[in-house]
């Protein structure tokens, strides 16, 4: 795999066309910039990498725009030592902008094929997640919770019950919540019993998919 010259300038490019869509944080443009998505696309697929849209990953799943990954990694405010988890590894590229925002990141992929891979390209790629789970995502990762941040990239119906009380109290979740169009939401812990909710734009996500299939 290589990052050219080419590659660094379609990126560029790809982060001028962020800004004015309207992302700011200068740290999540910076880890846009330095990350080849290239990598986390099939080779063959590669002029595709740095379009601002979704693609397809395998497992009719999908690599997500780079615009939903800058906004939903913005929202969260991601700083140095955040503990994340993360729902729907898919293609890691997202997995891999966290980390490169210095969080400490736990995620999750329900699509074994897409989690076999991961656990390989990850670390190939230099980026070391605390870990990466074949599971379902609905449940989370208890045995690490709770969590700074929780990062839904999977369009879910509803908030999953078991993944807000994996928050930490001051906690904060981004979710696209909805069918066919999401509502991009966010969530803040206040304490033990109380959720603020903020409802976002509109987005469009895969579904976060219950049971197999
Ligand atoms: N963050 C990924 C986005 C992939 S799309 C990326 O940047 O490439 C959403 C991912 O969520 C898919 O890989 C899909 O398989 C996964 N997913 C869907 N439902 C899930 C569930 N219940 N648990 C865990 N992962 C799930």
């Amino acid at each position: 795999m290589k990052d050219t010259f080419k590659h660094k300038g379609l990126r560029k490019k790809l982060v001028e066309e962020l800004k004015k869509k309207g992302i700011k944080s200068e740290n999540v443009l910076n880890a846009i910039l330095n990350i080849p998505r290239h990598f986390f696309i099939d080779s063959g697929f590669e002029s595709h990498a740095y379009i601002d849209k979704a693609f397809p990953i395998g497992s009719k799943q999908t690599i997500s725009q780079p615009y939903t990954v800058a906004y939903q990694t913005s929202v969260l405010n991601i700083k140095e030592n955040d503990k994340v988890l993360e729902i729907g590894t898919g293609s890691g590229y997202q997995t891999a902008v966290l980390i490169k925002l210095k969080a400490k990141v736990y995620t999750i992929e329900r699509q074994h094929d897409l989690y076999r891979k991961a656990i390989k390209k990850l670390p190939l790629l230099g980026y070391y997640p605390e870990l990466i789970k074949y599971g379902d995502g609905y449940l989370g990762i208890k045995d690490y919770a709770p969590y700074d941040k929780i990062i839904i990239t999977a369009g879910a119906t509803e908030i999953p019950k078991l993944l807000l009380l994996q928050l930490k109290i001051g906690g904060e979740m981004v979710i696209p919540v909805g069918n066919n169009i999401q509502k991009m939401t966010y969530v803040l812990r206040v304490n033990k019993n109380k959720y603020e909710k903020k409802i976002l734009g509109d987005f469009n996500f895969v579904p976060m998919l219950k049971d197999k299939n």
